[in-house]
C-alpha cells in the first residue's frame, strides 16, 4: 500500500512508550454508544456473577473452588482431586485448542467483552476516575498541575477508593481458593488468629491495586500471554476490529461545503475520535495491532462521527482484513463452519471426559512379601491391601465381593469407612477352598461396592502352593486316561 506509506511511522514506536523510554500515560476519552452500553451490561452481569459465586454452595461445598494449596478443585459442584489429573490435562489441552480456534475465527473478542482485566478497568476503576478527576483532558491537567489541595483530595479519594475495591476483591479471590467460610472466619476472628490468610489478602489487594491503578493497559500490551499470541493466531480471515481503509482513505478534514467524492476523498474525516477513546492509545487506522484489545470503543466513536457527517456507520467495524480488501460482507463461510464443528466436538469431548469420571478410585494389591497361608484344613488364604479414594460428598462404607472364583473375604478391623474427599486403606483376607485351586497363580476378580451399588471391578491373583500346577496336570491326565 504505497499510497499510505506516510502513516508507517507507527511501526517504529509504541503508543505508551515515549521517545526517552518513559511511560506515556493514556488519558482515554470516555466512550459512548450502543456497543459500550452492551459491554456495560455484560460487565455488570459478569461482576455480579464473580462476586456471587463464592456464596453459592452445592451440598455444603462451594460451586467453584481452586484450592491449589491443598490440590482440591470443585468445578460446578463436581470435586476433583490430584487423581483426576489426567482429566485436568486432557481438558486443558482441549481448552487450549478451543481458545486457539476461537481466536483464529473471532479474534480477541474475549479481551473486549469478558476478560476480567477489561471488565474491572473499564467498568469499575475508570468510571470512578472520570467521576472524581473529570474527563480525559481534566485528568491530564490535574496530573500536570502543582500539588495543591484540589489535587491532594482528588488523588487521595481516588486511590483510597481504588484500594478499597482491591481490598474487597482480594477477599473474594481468596474465597475462590479457600472457600467463603474461611474468609468469613478471618473477618470475624480478626487477623491475629489467621495470619496466613490475612497476609494473602494484603498481597492480593496490593497486586490488584497496582494492576488497576498503575499498570493498566500495560497488562494487555506487555504482560498478557494471550495478547502476545495474537501475532500467530490471527490471519486475514479472522474477525477483528478493523478500519475500512478502502472506504476511509484518502482521509481528509471535514468541510460541510465540500463534495468529498468528487475531490477523491474517503470517508475518514481525520477527527481523531477513534484514537481519543482507545484505552491502549493506538490508532486503529494503522491496521490490526497487538495492542488492540477489541474493546469496540473506536467503533462507537466513529459511528457517532459518521452520523454527524451523514455517512453510513461502520467505517470501523467487526470485519476480517480479507472482507475489507475484497470489499465483501462478512459471511459465514466453510472455514467458520468447519472450525465451529471442531469447537463443538471439543466441547462434547470435555463434557464426555467429565461425565465418565468415577465416584471412587480403588486399587487392590496383594500384600507385599507375603505368600499363601494354610488358613484351615479346607482353605488357603492370601492377604491383600485395598486403597479407596472417596471423590463423593458423603462418607461411604466400602464393601468387597469376590466375583471369581468362589471364596470368602474378611476385612481386617471391620468395614472400611472412607470420609468424603479422603483416602481409606484396609487389609483383607481372601479364603479359597483348596479343592477350587487349580494352579499356584489363580486369577481373582473383586467387586468394590458401596450401599449395594457396584463402584469398581478389580483383577488380581491368588497365590497357592507350587505343587498345584503339576497335581492339576496329573489329575487331568489321569482323568483323560481313565476315559
Ligand atoms: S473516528 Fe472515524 S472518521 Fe474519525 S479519525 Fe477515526 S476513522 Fe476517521
Ligand atoms: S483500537 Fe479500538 S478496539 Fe482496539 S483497543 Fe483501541 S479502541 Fe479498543
Amino acid at each position: 500500500m504505497e499510497e499510505f506509506e506516510e502513516f508507517d511511522d507507527f511501526r517504529d514506536k509504541q503508543s505508551t512508550i515515549g521517545e526517552d523510554g518513559s511511560r506515556v500515560w493514556v488519558y482515554s476519552k470516555k466512550p459512548k454508544g450502543k456497543l459500550y452500553n452492551y459491554r456495560k451490561i455484560t460487565s455488570f452481569v459478569l461482576l455480579a456473577v464473580l462476586f456471587a459465586i463464592p456464596f453459592i454452595k452445592v451440598h455444603g461445598d462451594p460451586l467453584l473452588l481452586f484450592n491449589v494449596l491443598e490440590r482440591k478443585f470443585i468445578i460446578f459442584g463436581v470435586m476433583f482431586y490430584p487423581q483426576d489429573f489426567h482429566l485436568f490435562v486432557l481438558s486443558m489441552i482441549a481448552f487450549i485448542v478451543f481458545v486457539v480456534l476461537f481466536t483464529v475465527i473471532f479474534g480477541r473478542i474475549f479481551c473486549g467483552w469478558i476478560c476480567p482485566q477489561t471488565v474491572f478497568m473499564e467498568f469499575l476503576y475508570r468510571p470512578i476516575e472520570y467521576w472524581i478527576e473529570g474527563n480525559n483532558s481534566q485528568q491530564r491537567k490535574l496530573d500536570q498541575s502543582a500539588l495543591d489541595f484540589n489535587k491532594i483530595w482528588r488523588k487521595g479519594l481516588k486511590h483510597s477508593i481504588f484500594y478499597l475495591i482491591s481490598f474487597v476483591s482480594a477477599h473474594f479471590f481468596l474465597a475462590y481458593i479457600t472457600g467463603i467460610d474461611y474468609v468469613i472466619e478471618i473477618i470475624s476472628d480478626g487477623p491475629s488468629t489467621h495470619w496466613t490468610g490475612f497476609i494473602g489478602i494484603l498481597l492480593f489487594s496490593a497486586v490488584h491495586y497496582f494492576v488497576f491503578a498503575k499498570l493498566r493497559e500495560q497488562v494487555c500490551i506487555i504482560i498478557c500471554p494471550y495478547g502476545r499470541l495474537q501475532g500467530v493466531l490471527l490471519d486475514r480471515n479472522s474477525i477483528v476490529i478493523s478500519y475500512d481503509y478502502k472506504r476511509g482513505e484518502p482521509r481528509g478534514k471535514y468541510n460541510p461545503l465540500e463534495n468529498r467524492e468528487s475531490n477523491g476523498k474517503g470517508d475518514c474525516v481525520e477527527c481523531g475520535s477513534c484514537q481519543a477513546v482507545c484505552p491502549t492509545g493506538i490508532d486503529i487506522r494503522n491496521g490490526t495491532q497487538l495492542e488492540c484489545i477489541n474493546c469496540t470503543a473506536c467503533i462507537d466513536a466513529c459511528d457517532t462521527v459518521m452520523e454527524r457527517v451523514h455517512k453510513p456507520k461502520g467505517l470501523i467495524r467487526y470485519a476480517s482484513e480479507r472482507s475489507i480488501a475484497d470489499k465483501t460482507k462478512l459471511k459465514f463461510n466453510v472455514r467458520i463452519l468447519f472450525y465451529s464443528v471442531v469447537l463443538s466436538g471439543l466441547l462434547i469431548l470435555i463434557t464426555f471426559l467429565f461425565s465418565i469420571r468415577t465416584d471412587i478410585e480403588s486399587t487392590i494389591l496383594r500384600q507385599k512379601g507375603t505368600m499363601f497361608q494354610e488358613y484351615d484344613s479346607l482353605h488357603y488364604s492370601n492377604i491383600y491391601m485395598i486403597q479407596v479414594i472417596n471423590k463423593t460428598r458423603n462418607t461411604m462404607q466400602v464393601d468387597l465381593e469376590l466375583d471369581k472364583p468362589d471364596g470368602v473375604i474378611q476385612i481386617i478391623g471391620g468395614p472400611l469407612v472412607v470420609k468424603k474427599g479422603e483416602v481409606g486403606e484396609a487389609q483383607f483376607l481372601v479364603l479359597i477352598k483348596k479343592s477350587d485351586l487349580k494352579s499356584s497363580n489363580t486369577e481373582v476378580e473383586f467387586k468394590v461396592l458401596s450401599a449395594g451399588k457396584e463402584m469398581d471391578e478389580i483383577e488380581s491373583t491368588f497365590v497357592g502352593p507350587n505343587g498345584l500346577d503339576n497335581a492339576h496336570k496329573k489329575s487331568e491326565r489321569d482323568h483323560g486316561e481313565g476315559r
